[in-house]
C-alpha cells in the first residue's frame, strides 16, 4: 500500500541538498538592499520584479546585479547565512552549497573576502540553526582552464572541514569540457571531491567526458543521460549520482516545458541515482520543499518514494560513512515521527 505525499507532509519531511548555488540563493529583499549601499544601479526596485526572468539570458543579467551588490566579507555572510535559514525552513538538514567566486572577482573583489564572508556565514549557521552546510568552490567554465587551475589552487588551501571540493558552472556551449582534465587532476591531487555541471543544456558527451575523462565523482544536472543508454549503464553500475534541479531546467535551462516532462522519474527508473535539488530558490522563488511538491506532483510520486528521495540525497553527499550512517538513523527517526502525527501508518 502507498501513501500519499501531502503539500505540508513534503515540506517538513528532512531533506540532503548537493545542487544549490549561495549567489542563486540570495533574497531579493537582500539584494534590493546591499545594491542601495553599494551604489548599484537595478532594473527594478521591486523585490517581486527584481527577480522576474523568463529566459536563460535575463537569468544571467540578474544573476550580474547579485554579483555586483556583494562587495564585502559581510555581504557574503549574510547571504550564505540566510541561504541556510531559507534551507531550514525547507527542511534542509545538510546542505553542499556552491559558491563562485569567479563572477566577483572580475569585477574586483578578492578571493579572500569570498572566502572569509561565506565560511563564517555558513559556520555561524551551522551553529545557530539546525542544518550541516559544507561548500563547493565552483569555477567558471568559460573563464577557461587557467582559472580552473587557479580556483583549484586556492580550493587547496581552505578549510576543509568546511570546504569539500570543486566543481564548475556556467553554461556548455562552446565549452571543450575535456580542457579542464588539469585542473580536475590537480584537485583529486589534493583530495578535493569532484563535480561538474554538465549534460544541462549540452550533450550526453559532457557527461561522458565527466566520468571519464575529469574523474568527477558526481555530474550536476545530467538532464541528457539518458541520450546515451551504455553510458546510463555505467552510471547506474557504478552509483555515480546525478543532482538533478527539475524546475530549473524548466524556466532557466528551457530545456524541457514542465516537470512532468522532465526525465527525471525515467532515470529513477532505470536506477540512476538521481537526486532533487533546487539549484537557484532565492532567484527561483522556489525552495528545496517547492521542488518535492512538484516532483511528487508531476509523477503521482507518493510519500515513500519521497522519503526515498530523501536518503538518495545522503547516499549521494560527500559526507563520511560513519556521517552518512547517522544522518540516515535520523531521517528515518523524522520519517516514523512525522508519519506518526499525521495519522499514517509507519514506512516499511
Ligand atoms: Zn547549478
Amino acid at each position: 500500500m502507498t501513501t500519499p505525499a501531502t503539500e505540508s507532509h513534503l515540506r517538513r519531511l528532512p531533506k540532503v541538498e548537493l545542487h544549490c548555488h549561495v549567489e542563486g540563493a540570495a533574497r531579493a529583499t537582500t539584494i534590493l538592499e546591499l545594491a542601495a549601499r553599494h551604489g548599484v544601479s537595478l532594473p527594478s526596485v521591486d523585490p517581486d520584479e527584481l527577480f522576474a526572468f523568463t529566459d536563460l539570458n535575463q537569468f544571467l543579467s540578474i544573476y550580474d546585479v547579485i554579483c555586483a551588490s556583494l562587495r564585502t566579507a559581510d555581504d557574503f555572510h549574510r547571504i550564505a547565512y540566510e541561504a541556510c535559514e531559507d534551507g531550514v525552513a525547507a527542511g534542509v538538514r545538510y546542505r553542499e552549497m556552491f559558491f563562485s567566486p569567479g563572477f566577483v572577482i572580475r569585477l574586483g573583489v578578492p578571493v579572500q573576502t569570498v572566502w572569509e564572508g561565506v565560511s563564517a556565514g555558513v559556520r555561524d549557521a551551522n551553529h545557530d540553526l539546525d542544518i550541516e552546510c559544507r561548500l563547493i568552490l565552483d569555477f567558471d567554465k568559460p573563464t577557461g582552464p587557467a582559472h580552473a587551475l587557479e580556483m583549484v589552487d586556492v580550493a587547496a588551501r581552505l578549510d576543509r572541514d568546511l570546504l569539500l571540493g570543486i566543481g564548475a558552472d556556467s553554461v556548455e556551449r562552446g565549452i571543450d569540457h575535456r580542457a579542464f582534465a588539469a585542473a580536475f587532476a590537480a584537485a583529486a591531487h589534493e583530495g578535493l571531491h569532484r563535480t561538474i555541471h554538465a549534460g544541462e543544456d549540452g550533450p550526453a558527451d559532457n557527461i561522458a567526458a565527466a566520468v571519464h575523462e575529469l574523474g568527477c565523482e558526481r555530474v550536476d544536472h545530467g538532464f541528457r543521460l539518458l541520450d546515451d543508454p551504455e553510458l546510463t549503464a555505467e552510471i547506474v553500475d557504478r552509483r555515480i549520482p546525478l543532482t538533478v534541479c527539475p524546475t530549473s531546467n524548466v524556466v532557466i535551462a528551457n530545456v524541457v516545458p514542465d516537470v512532468a516532462s522532465h526525465p527525471l522519474a525515467e532515470q529513477r527508473r532505470r536506477g540512476v541515482l538521481a537526486t532533487v535539488n533546487s539549484d537557484d530558490p532565492g532567484m527561483m522563488r522556489a525552495d528545496l520543499a517547492d521542488e518535492y511538491v512538484a516532483v511528487a506532483a508531476a509523477y503521482g510520486y507518493p510519500l515513500e518514494e519521497m522519503e526515498q528521495i530523501s536518503l538518495d540525497g545522503i547516499e549521494a553527499s560527500w559526507l563520511p560513512d560513519d556521517g552518512k550512517a547517522a544522518l540516515r538513523s535520523r531521517f528515518v527517526a523524522e520519517f516514523a515521527a512525522l508519519r506518526a502525527e499525521h495519522g499514517l501508518p509507519a514506512r516499511r
